[in-house]
């Protein structure tokens, strides 16, 4: 029974593939080589990076090395949330004044339909549909942060964000418990490898050279080494995210972060009239251990949340295997929201790595002086987000190599930014598991009462986390 997770599949990269079949792979690197400017890393943010510089720059000889094959990473396996969320917007908006994050959120706004555009004008097959984005509160202490984050978006200019009363998100989607939500039309849903499978095919039809299971082991200053040769160019840009650790002299750049997801079987008409959800918009809630979730072009809901979030030592998953108890849980918060779901079939479950930098601020870099690039640290916001970075990317190459000035997206507070590394282990994993302990306990505490305050346990770890 699905209860106990029997009938579901666990891993095999992620529900996304079961449904669209997993690629052909491309070759690998056969010896040394060299080009003009090598990405590491064939998820959105090296795909969407090749994809811009080579329409820019036709002649330019772009190679993307990518270890397994384009979409193995979190660009295979995500949300399919496509919306204007960036992990930092407020802490850069401390660093660089709120002008400053005012501009970042619009270019934001802009990159979901920036997005949208190349999918329709290449012909992806990508399931879009842009719904917007629903935050819904459950408890009083929820209900206080939404309205805090509604109120604070609209300062970044935000302006056709709703908020609304228990009433009106019933008319949107039916989620038990729900005081309250907040709405942007800035979100799409998407189904993330379809994107990732059309993007891949649309860069090589433009003459990038793409060679798959190719690990890079070592990333230098002109040189991305490989087991099979080394690739010589003046740019090299690091495009790994999640699995930045594995790299020579990485292993403290950015955390690798697991999330999880279910997918639940294809939902009868009668239980889609029981949900609502007619408008397909991205659902997520306020609790401080975060759900996210989509209605699929099948017909499904497929939904993630923390699972458990930190392995020791930086280890990533095995193909998106998630431990049954993950499941579990998921599979709870789905019948918490919509309790007349209680009999579905789970019909997959899967996890992924995301990048979370020490100050959890995403960052796009490219260092003139030794022609190394790099873009993520998105936390769990990369998928419109990569698109950004990517043509931010274009443009400091460009500028580099003397073909072009300045642009508005190089002047984006997030270009150069620096960050300390993590800390060594055991603190790291230490670290983590107190911070989901303390948000699982917060989570908890806010369901059992009637305040409207934050858990200060909450607010505690997002201080010591460095996450606020
Ligand atoms: C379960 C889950 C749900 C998510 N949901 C959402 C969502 O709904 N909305 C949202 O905005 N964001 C979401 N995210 C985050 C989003 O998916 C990522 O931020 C985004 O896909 C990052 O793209 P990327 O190309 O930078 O990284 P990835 O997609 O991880 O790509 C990195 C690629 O580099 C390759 N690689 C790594 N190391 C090497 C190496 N040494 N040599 C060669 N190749 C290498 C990997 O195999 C991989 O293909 C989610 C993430 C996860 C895990």
């Amino acid at each position: 029974m699905s209860s106990s997770g029997r009938d579901t599949v666990n891993g095999g990269i992620s529900f996304w593939y079961a449904d669209d079949g997993l690629p052909g792979v491309r070759g690998p690197l056969a010896g040394d080589a060299s080009a003009d400017v090598v990405i590491v890393g064939g998820g959105y943010t090296g795909l969407w990076t090749a994809y811009y510089l080579k329409q820019a720059v036709p002649f330019l000889r772009i190679t993307v090395l990518e270890q397994k094959f384009c979409g193995y990473g979190a660009s295979g396996r995500n949300g399919g949330w496509l919306y204007n969320g960036i992990a930092g917007r407020d802490r850069y908006a401390k660093l660089h004044g709120h002008d400053a994050a005012v501009r970042l959120q619009r270019a934001m706004n802009d990159t979901v339909d920036e997005v949208i555009r190349v999918v329709e004008a290449e012909g992806f097959d990508a399931g879009v549909r842009k719904g917007g984005v629903l935050e819904v509160a459950r408890t009083p202490a929820q209900l206080a942060r939404l309205k805090e984050f509604h109120a604070r978006e609209l300062t970044y200019g935000e302006k056709d964000r709703e908020l609304y009363d228990a009433r009106q998100t019933a008319e949107r989607i039916r989620v038990a418990d729900a005081v309250g939500s907040s709405w942007t039309p800035h979100g799409a849903r998407v189904h993330p490898v379809k994107l990732v499978k059309g993007l891949s095919a649309a860069v090589e039809a433009l003459g990038v050279t793409v060679h798959e299971l190719t690990p890079v082991t070592e990333i230098r200053p002109k040189h991305a080494v490989t087991p099979y040769g080394t690739v010589r160019a003046p740019y090299v840009l690091r495009c790994t995210e999640g699995f930045t650790a594995n790299l020579k002299g990485q292993h403290r750049t950015w955390l690798p972060m697991n999330s999880s997801m279910i997918a639940t079987e294809p939902l009868s008409e009668e239980q889609w009239a029981s949900v609502g959800w007619d408008g397909c918009e991205a659902l997520g809630d306020m609790a401080h251990a975060y759900m996210y979730a989509q209605r699929t072009a099948d017909g499904r809901i497929a939904l993630g949340g923390r699972g458990v979030p930190y392995r020791f030592g930086s280890r990533t998953d095995n193909d998106g295997r998630t431990q049954p108890e993950t499941v579990a849980a998921l599979r709870e918060v789905l019948v918490g929201f919509f309790p007349s779901l209680a009999g579905v079939r789970i019909e997959h479950a899967w996890s992924g790595v995301l990048g979370v930098p020490r100050d959890w601020c995403a960052t796009v870099t490219l260092d003139r002086s030794s022609g190394l690039g790099w873009a993520g640290g998105y936390v769990g916001s990369g998928v419109a987000t990569a698109n950004l970075a990517a043509r931010t990317l274009r443009d400091l190459v460009q500028i580099d190599s003397g073909q072009g000035m300045r642009t508005e997206l190089t002047e984006l507070p997030w270009v150069g930014h620096k960050v300390r590394k993590w800390e060594p282990e055991p603190l790291r994993w230490l670290g983590v598991q107190g911070l989901y302990a303390a948000y699982r306990a917060a989570d908890r505490r806010e369901f059992s009462t009637p305040r409207a305050e934050s858990s200060r346990a909450a607010r505690v770890a997002d201080r010591i986390s460095g996450r606020h």
